[in-house]
């Protein structure tokens, strides 16, 4: 797991000049930007091009309280640079947002320590410390002070397009320039973001409180099914349950069927309503009764919660020009990817070849036919060859205390090929803290502050599993000291996207055991796992797809009904199901891939996931073979870049899906 803290809460990639031109709606009318340019020229006559543009973007944020027309023009006027001034005003600009962002970042990482660090008990007041956002009215107060004005009259902003096309050519100075003049090109109300939040926050509300009883679910035999006590969320909750039942393949079978009957009457709403969050009544699934009789269902609830998260996102769409859907705005200006391109990388990796045949190494080794729900086949989990008992022991001597594994990072980083010099520097960026959750790594955002990796000590030190789970978090950190420490422009800082600190995090992770002074597990360990990404990224690539496809759907019938919403969400995955999952599974026509909470309270967010497993292992399969340090010191300088410009720069080629499903191939030979 990886934080990052954005400084605004969308960063925003913006339009071609065209599309920036004064609009009659705005408040700066376009004969007030007209003239404005006018005056400019004159007294600028070389500068004809970026006057243009640079008016015209200002003004098409401008609003009345930012001041009137009048005003807009001397501003303009005012603040319109060239030659050396423009380039100071740029300098002047980064040196003060490492600050801002950097203060801003370990201000965050301090309100939160209670919550994420082991402090002991939480007082009241962590919470409400937990619940501040030091960055939340930095993009509205940069506005006010006309600093954003002044960056969007200066510099271009450039498209998705553009900086796939132009980018190439570009010089590290206009990459900086185009991911600052990002931050301001979109200009959306405090309060249609506030109706967004409020939005997203009822569908969570909905999700995080769509509770099954599990010991009020009946069997064909019309008794409960599974142990007292056991209450599942949906669908995680579910799901997780349904993996665990691998256990034991045979002797769980029924027990998997009914979940995957439960999944199916909630996505198509059949679910008895008075059965969700309550322990009131036994459910029979198969039969669909409540308590022995029928019941009304739940009113398409579901949908009603995703359809009014469509409508709010509508409403932002004046804001963006050139980006008029969510799907736009999602894929062009968040992701960074086209969403013809992900849809490609998508369709890449459900290739139904490779899917066969691991498919049918799944049949074998369950000793049945394929279902639907195995597409969280739980089985290719790898057990280390080494007892855990003495890996804890080793882990537990090696690092007694949180001191211990601190102070012995620098030969951890030895250990992974790192020079002396450059360990000693890496380790002395990074602070280890003991953490409430599993682990995870906070970057810090200015030169001078450490990266924070959090990881779980047990009252006798670190475990195995533990040292595991730190192994994954220094791979970030060490990747958030490079791309800080060594960058030459604080606006590109990072990498793309968490994607590609994790593959970094996979590799350190991978290479745990040869740290400890212990062979590296090959062959059988390494396919397995190879499978387990595979089937993994291949079950959330089809929900994505579904996502997509349903949101194309939204997109073409906006004044559609819950109802009919339930139907179209219905087909599009049963639509990916028959295309990529029916030619393995030799079923036909399953809606599974719809039980997805995500597509509900984090819209169009599941894309994501694929995009992660795609882009980490095609990392962690260029690296495998080569020097570890070197490579990811250069790698790391890339910085945040767009991602499709990122990896050929990285490993010589566009993000591709190649590797890993050639690999699962090979691997599901081998086993
Ligand atoms: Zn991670």
């Amino acid at each position: 797991m990886k934080r990052t803290l954005y400084f605004v809460a969308a960063l925003l990639l913006a339009s071609s000049s065209a599309l920036f031109a004064a609009q009659s709606g705005a408040f700066i009318k376009p004969e007030t930007a007209a003239k404005t340019i006018a005056a400019l020229r004159e007294k600028f006559p070389a500068q004809s091009e970026r006057i243009t543009l640079g008016v015209n973007q200002a003004a098409r944020v401008w609003t009345k309280d930012d001041g009137s027309a009048a005003e807009f023009a001397d501003f303009c006027s005012a603040n319109f640079l060239t030659g050396a001034a423009l380039d100071t005003l740029f300098d002047k600009i980064e040196e003060q947002f490492e600050y801002i962002d950097g203060h801003f970042t370990a201000l965050y990482a301090q309100t939160h320590r209670a919550m994420d660090v082991n402090t002991g008990p939480l007082h009241p007041a962590d919470r409400i410390f937990a619940s501040y956002s030091p960055a939340a009215h930095l993009q509205e107060d940069m506005f006010a002070t006309k600093l954003a004005f002044s960056v969007l009259l200066n510099f271009p902003v450039k498209t998705l397009k553009q900086c796939s096309e132009e980018g190439p050519s570009w010089s590290r100075r206009q990459w900086a320039q185009a991911r600052l003049t990002k931050l301001f090109a979109y200009r959306v109300p405090a309060e249609l973001e506030q109706e967004l939040a409020k939005s997203l926050a009822a569908a969570e509300e909905y999700i995080g409180s769509y509770n099954i009883y599990m010991d009020h679910v009946a069997g064909a035999d019309g008794k409960p099914a599974f142990g007292p006590g056991l209450m599942l969320q949906s669908h995680w909750g579910l799901r997780d349950e349904l993996k665990g039942l691998y256990s034991s393949p045979a002797a769980n079978l029924d027990r998997q069927k009914l979940i995957q009957t439960m999944m199916t009457r909630i996505i198509s709403q059949e679910i008895p309503a008075q059965v969700v969050n309550s322990s009131q009544t036994l459910w029979n699934p198969v039969d669909n009764t409540a308590d022995g009789a029928q019941a009304a269902r739940e009113p398409d609830t579901r949908y009603k919660i995703w359809l009014h998260n469509f409508k709010t996102y509508q409403l932002e769409a004046p804001y963006y020009p050139n980006y008029p859907t969510r799907r736009d705005r999602t894929f062009n200006l968040e992701k960074e990817i086209p969403e013809a391109q992900a849809q490609a990388l998508f369709e890449q990796l459900l290739d139904v070849g490779a899917a066969g045949k691991v498919g049918a190494l799944i049949k074998k080794r369950l000793g049945r036919d394929l279902l639907p729900f195995d597409i969280w086949y739980d089985g290719f989990k790898a057990r280390s060859e080494v007892p855990q008992e003495k890996l804890d022991a080793l882990c537990r001597k090696k690092y007694p205390t949180m001191q211990a594994f601190q102070d012995g990072l620098p030969a951890i980083l030895e250990k992974l090929g790192f020079e002396g010099d450059k360990a000693d520097f890496i380790a002395s960026k990074i602070e280890v803290q003991d953490c409430r959750g599993s682990g995870h790594a906070q970057q810090a955002d200015m030169r001078g502050e450490k990266a924070h990796l959090c990881v779980r000590f047990g009252r006798d030190g670190l475990d195995y599993h533990g040292f595991n789970t730190a192994m994954h978090e220094l791979g970030h950190t060490v990747e958030q000291t490079f791309s800080l420490y060594e960058m030459d422009h604080h606006f590109l800082r990072g990498v793309p996207n968490s994607a590609f600190s994790e593959g970094f995090a996979f590799m350190f992770q991978d290479r745990d055991l040869s740290v400890l002074g212990m062979d590296n597990p090959g062959g059988k360990t390494a396919a397995l796992k190879t499978l387990d990404n595979f089937w993994a990224a291949r079950e959330i690539a089809g929900v994505a797809l579904a996502d997509m496809q349903a949101w194309r759907w939204l997109d073409a019938h906006p004044n559609a009904t819950p109802q009919q919403l339930k139907e179209a969400v219905a087909s599009a995955a049963k639509d990916v199901w028959n295309k990529y999952y029916a030619p393995v599974f030799g079923v036909k026509d399953s809606p599974l891939l719809a039980i997805y909470s995500h597509l509900l309270n984090y819209p169009l967010y599941v894309p994501n996931y694929p995009l992660g497993h795609i882009i980490a292992y095609q990392l962690e399969d260029y690296l495998k073979p080569r020097a570890l340090p070197a490579e990811m010191e250069r790698m790391c300088k890339i910085g945040g870049i767009i991602p499709q410009e990122w990896m050929k720069q990285a490993v010589g080629t566009g993000i591709s899906a190649r590797p890993l499903v050639s690999d699962a191939l090979g691997a599901a030979d081998g086993i």
